[in-house]
């Protein structure tokens, strides 16, 4: 089913791994930031989706578990940051509280290098209210289930009208979770002008509909073999 897609701007492609991070266009913090933590060279979807998003594309993803998917949407995220304006200017959605807090981990990881860059995880299954305090505190960037991130921008406790980059992380298990209203929600909520970004690891049709209505001119990346 891999011909599912309507876009096709990018053949599919087993981009080689291997190629360095210092071939892109990242801030030298950065760099830096990735050689200190021992992210070498590229794996092959961050490879094929960083010239893309460093250059501003929305993109759809398809890949594997454990391919470094985060990296790709991270690197890409805190590029487009502003660390001096405090307001929320990236949004990843997550399935699960599990997969929020280790992508939120992973950001911060890749984040340390810059100064102070503030990112809330907000999850489903925690009490409203000190999500609400630290929202007040402000956040340059947030992680979060769908549901409850529609329940921050109904009650009025989270602003979207700074974002800039979009990420729907694992997108084909929040459709399974039945979240493509909830999604639905926060996308339209989004500034149209923004940065947004589909990873997923199979293509079932929710997905070219979610592509449709919230990602513009998105280029494809599709990684069959990985390992
Ligand atoms: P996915 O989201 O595709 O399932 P992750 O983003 O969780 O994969 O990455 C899997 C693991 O690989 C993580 O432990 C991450 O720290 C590590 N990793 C990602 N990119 C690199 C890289 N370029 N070099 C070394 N390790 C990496
Ligand atoms: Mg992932």
């Amino acid at each position: 089913m891999t011909d599912a897609s309507p876009f096709s701007a990018i053949p599919e492609t087993n981009a080689a791994a291997g190629a360095s991070f210092n071939t892109l266009p990242l801030a030298p913090a950065m760099q830096a930031n990735l050689q200190q933590l021992g992210y070498l060279q590229m794996t092959p979807i961050q490879a094929a989706s960083l010239p893309i998003t460093l250059a501003g594309h929305d993109l759809i993803a398809q890949a594997k578990t454990g391919s470094g998917k985060t990296a790709a949407f991270a690197l890409t995220l805190l590029t487009n940051l502003n660390p001096r304006r405090f307001a929320v200017q990236a949004l990843v959605l997550c399935p699960t509280r599990e997969l929020a807090e280790q992508v939120t981990q992973e950001i911060r990881r890749l984040a340390r290098g810059e100064d102070n860059i503030k990112i809330l995880s907000l999850c489903g299954g925690s009490t409203m209210r000190p999500q609400i305090n630290s929202l007040e505190h402000g956040a340059h960037i947030v992680v979060g289930t769908p549901g409850r991130i529609m329940d921050h921008l109904e009650r009025g406790s989270l602003q979207l009208d700074a974002l800039n980059t979009l990420v729907l992380d694992e997108a084909d298990r929040m459709l399974d979770m039945g979240f493509f209203d909830d999604i639905s929600y926060v996308a339209k909520q989004c500034p149209p002008r923004r940065q947004t970004l589909l990873f997923s690891a199979t293509y079932p049709d929710g997905i070219g509909r979610l592509a449709q209505r919230f990602l513009s001119n998105p280029q494809e990346v599709k990684l069959l073999e990985q390992h």
